[in-house]
C-alpha cells in the first residue's frame, strides 16, 4: 500500500524527485533530517489505522522470557508529549514515582500550541505550574483573532468573525515540556528514558511489566502498577483495544515556524497582534478543502498550518509528505515571504476525530491496569483542533482520579474508563467534522458555503456562542441557538444531513444530542449536590462522579 518499503532518507533520490519543495525546505532547516525522519515515520505508520491490529498488551503470566527488571515505578507512561505533562503532575504534585519514555525524545514534539489565558489557568489549578512559571513558556499574546472563509459564488458571504479570547496566547511546547521534564526528574524515584520504543506490556494480577527497546541499552523491562498509553493518534494499543474503529476521521496537518514574512495588514502579510484561527483562500480541489491557520510567536516567528479533514477510510490520500509539497507550493500566496525569509522548524501530525455511535464514550480507553490518554484516546474535538486545550481543561480531573485510583487500587478496566476527557458537548461536534470533508463529486464550494453560514449565524448571536464553539465548551442553550440561527439563514440547510452523515451517523448524532441535553439537565441538578459532595470523601467514585459534570 505504501510507496516506500523502508523509511526513505531526506537526501534520497526518491524524495528529491517526488517532493522537491519539501526536500529543499527541510534541507534548509536546522535538524531538517531529524524532523524528516519523524515525518516519514508518521506518514507510513498511518496505514496501521486500517491494518489488522498487532497485539502489544498481553494479560496473565508472561509466556516468553523477558529481560531482567531494571526499575520499579508506580506509573509507567509511553509517549513523551502529553504523557510528560500528565507524568510530571503525578510526580511533582502527587508524589508518585513515574517513568516516561519515548521512541524519540521525552519532551520534544513537532507542534506548538495556541490557547487562551483563561484556559491556561487550569494548569495551575491542576497543581503543575505556578502562574509565574507559565509566563516562561508563553511566547506571544494577541489582541484577537479571526476566522474568514472564501465565499466566491456562495449562498452568502460572511464578514470575518473576530474573537478576543480564543487561541490568543502562543505557547512554546519545547519550553513547557522542558519544565515538565525538570519537575518530573526532581521527584525522587522518577525517570525519563529517551529513544526507547515500546515492545510489550504484560499485565499480571499484581502489576504490569513494560518491555522497551532502547537504542543504546537494548531490551529493558520495568515494573509498575499502572501503564499509561499516550502514544498519539497512531497508538498500536488504541488500535488493539478498538479493532473495529480506532478513529473515524484524520486531519493531516503540516506547517512551519518561519521568520521574515512581509509584515502589515494586507491579507498576505503577517500581523503579530492578530491570530488567524481558520482561513480558506479557495474552494475544494481534488477532494480536499484546505484550511490555513497562522499565528505569531516570539522574535518575529510566524507559524502557519495547512490541513484538511477526511474520513479514515481515505487513508491512501492522507499523506503528510504530499500535503507538505502542496503547503510549500501555496504558502507564498497565503503569506508572502519578505527579505531574509527562513524556515526554522516544521510542525506536523494527524489530528484524530471519533464518532460516538451510542450514548457515552464509545472508544475503549482502558483495560486492566492500562489507561489511554491524549490523542491515543481521541476524545477531543477534531473540529476545533484543540487537543492541547482538552488536556489542559481535563488535567486536574485526570490526574486527581489517577491518584485516587492508585491509592484505592481501582485499576480494573471499568474504573479506569471513568478517567478520561470525554465531554458530551464535544462528542456532538463529530457530526460537523463530516461537513468539513469535501466528498468526491460534491460541489467544490460546499464546505465554504456552510462555513459562511455558520459564521454569519455567529455574527448574529451573542459573543459567548462563538467563544463556546471555538473553545469546545459550548452550553446546550447556545448550541440550540446556533442551530436555529443557521436554519433561519438557510431554511434548506439540513437537506444535506442524510447525504453527508448517512443513516448510522445521522442516528448517532440524534443520540449525541439526547445525551448532550440530558447531560445539561443533570449538570444543573448536580451543581448543588456536586459542590457539597466534592470534599465529603477523598474517594475515587465520589470524585469520578463529581468530575463528570466538570464542577472543578
Ligand atoms: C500541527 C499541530 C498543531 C496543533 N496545534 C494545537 C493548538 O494550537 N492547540 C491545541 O489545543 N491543540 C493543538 N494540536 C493538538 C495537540 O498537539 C495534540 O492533541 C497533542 O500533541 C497530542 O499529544 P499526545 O501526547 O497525545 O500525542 P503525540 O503528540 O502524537 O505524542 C505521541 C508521542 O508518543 C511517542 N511514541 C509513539 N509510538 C511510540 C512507541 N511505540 N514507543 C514509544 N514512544 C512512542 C511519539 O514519539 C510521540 O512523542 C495540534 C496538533 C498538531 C498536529
Amino acid at each position: 500500500m505504501s510507496p516506500f518499503n523502508a523509511l526513505p532518507q531526506l537526501g534520497s533520490a526518491a524524495i528529491r524527485e517526488a517532493y522537491p519543495r519539501t526536500y529543499a525546505a527541510f534541507c534548509s532547516m536546522p535538524e531538517g533530517e531529524v524532523w524528516f525522519e519523524r515525518l516519514v515515520e508518521l506518514d507510513l505508520h498511518r496505514y496501521r489505522l486500517l491494518a489488522a491490529p498487532q497485539p502489544m498488551v498481553f494479560f496473565g503470566m508472561a509466556s516468553e522470557s523477558q529481560p531482567a527488571v531494571g526499575g520499579t515505578f508506580d506509573v509507567i507512561v509511553a509517549g513523551g508529549c502529553f504523557g510528560l505533562i500528565v507524568g510530571a503532575t503525578l510526580a511533582a504534585h502527587y508524589g508518585w514515582r513515574v517513568l516516561v519514555f519515548d521512541r524519540h525524545w521525552v519532551g520534544r514534539t513537532h507542534r506548538d500550541w495556541n490557547i487562551s489565558r483563561g484556559e491556561l489557568q487550569r494548569l495551575s489549578e491542576a497543581g503543575l505550574f505556578t502562574p509565574s512559571e507559565m509566563e516562561a513558556f508563553i511566547t506571544a499574546e494577541y489582541d484577537g483573532g479571526f476566522v474568514k472563509f472564501h465565499a466566491e459564488g456562495c449562498y452568502l458571504a460572511a464578514e470575518p468573525l473576530w474573537f478576543d479570547d480564543v487561541l490568543t496566547v502562543a505557547v512554546s511546547s519545547d519550553r513547557l515540556l522542558a519544565q515538565c521534564r525538570q519537575k518530573l526528574l526532581a521527584t525522587e524515584g522518577s525517570r525519563c528514558l529517551d529513544q526507547a520504543t515500546l515492545e510489550r506490556v504484560q499485565v499480571e494480577a499484581e502489576g504490569v511489566t513494560v518491555v522497551v527497546r532502547q537504542v543504546e541499552e537494548g531490551r529493558l523491562a520495568f515494573r509498575g502498577q499502572l501503564f499509561i498509553d499516550t502514544m498519539g493518534t497512531l497508538s498500536p494499543i488504541a488500535r488493539q483495544l478498538n479493532p473495529r474503529e480506532t478513529v473515524s476521521y484524520l486531519c493531516p496537518t503540516v506547517g512551519t515556524i518561519a521568520t521574515g514574512f512581509a509584515t502589515g495588514s494586507a491579507a498576505d502579510e503577517v500581523n503579530a497582534r492578530v491570530g488567524e484561527i481558520l482561513v480558506t483562500t479557495e474552494h475544494a480541489r481534488e477532494g480536499r478543502q484546505l484550511l490555513w491557520e497562522g499565528f505569531a510567536g516570539q522574535d518575529g516567528e510566524f507559524t502557519t498550518y495547512l490541513f484538511h479533514y477526511a474520513p479514515v477510510e481515505a487513508i491512501e490520500r492522507l499523506s503528510l509528505l504530499a500535503l507538505f509539497e502542496r503547503y510549500f507550493e501555496t504558502l507564498p500566496q497565503y503569506k508572502r515571504p519578505g527579505a531574509g525569509f527562513a524556515f526554522r522548524r516544521p510542525v506536523f501530525g494527524y489530528i484524530p476525530g471519533l464518532h460516538h455511535v451510542g450514548l457515552g464514550p464509545q472508544k475503549r480507553t482502558a483495560a486492566h491496569r492500562v489507561l489511554l490518554l491524549g490523542d491515543a484516546a481521541s476524545l477531543n474535538s477534531p473540529l476545533t483542533f484543540c487537543g492541547f486545550g482538552s488536556l489542559v481543561r481535563n488535567l486536574r480531573r485526570i490526574t486527581h482520579l489517577i491518584d485516587l485510583a492508585l491509592k484505592g487500587q481501582h485499576l480494573d478496566e471499568a474504573s479506569l474508563r471513568l478517567i478520561n476527557a470525554y465531554e458530551p458537548g464535544v462528542a456532538i461536534m463529530a457530526a460537523f467534522t463530516r461537513y468539513m470533508v469535501a466528498d468526491d463529486g460534491e460541489d467544490p464550494k460546499a464546505v465554504n458555503e456552510l462555513l459562511n453560514i455558520v459564521v454569519e449565524a455567529l455574527h448574529q448571536l451573542p459573543p459567548s456562542v462563538r467563544t463556546g464553539l471555538f473553545q469546545d465548551c459550548m452550553g446546550w442553550g447556545d448550541f440550540v441557538k446556533l442551530m436555529l440561527q443557521m436554519q433561519k439563514l438557510h431554511p434548506n440547510i439540513w437537506e444535506a444531513v442524510p447525504r453527508k452523515l448517512g443513516v448510522v451517523y445521522t442516528w448517532a448524532w440524534v443520540l449525541n444530542f439526547i445525551e448532550f441535553s440530558s447531560f445539561a439537565l443533570q449538570k444543573q441538578l448536580a451543581a448543588v449536590a456536586g459542590e457539597f459532595g466534592q470534599g465529603v470523601r477523598e474517594d475515587f467514585y465520589n470524585y469520578a462522579n463529581y468530575y463528570r459534570y466538570a464542577l472543578a
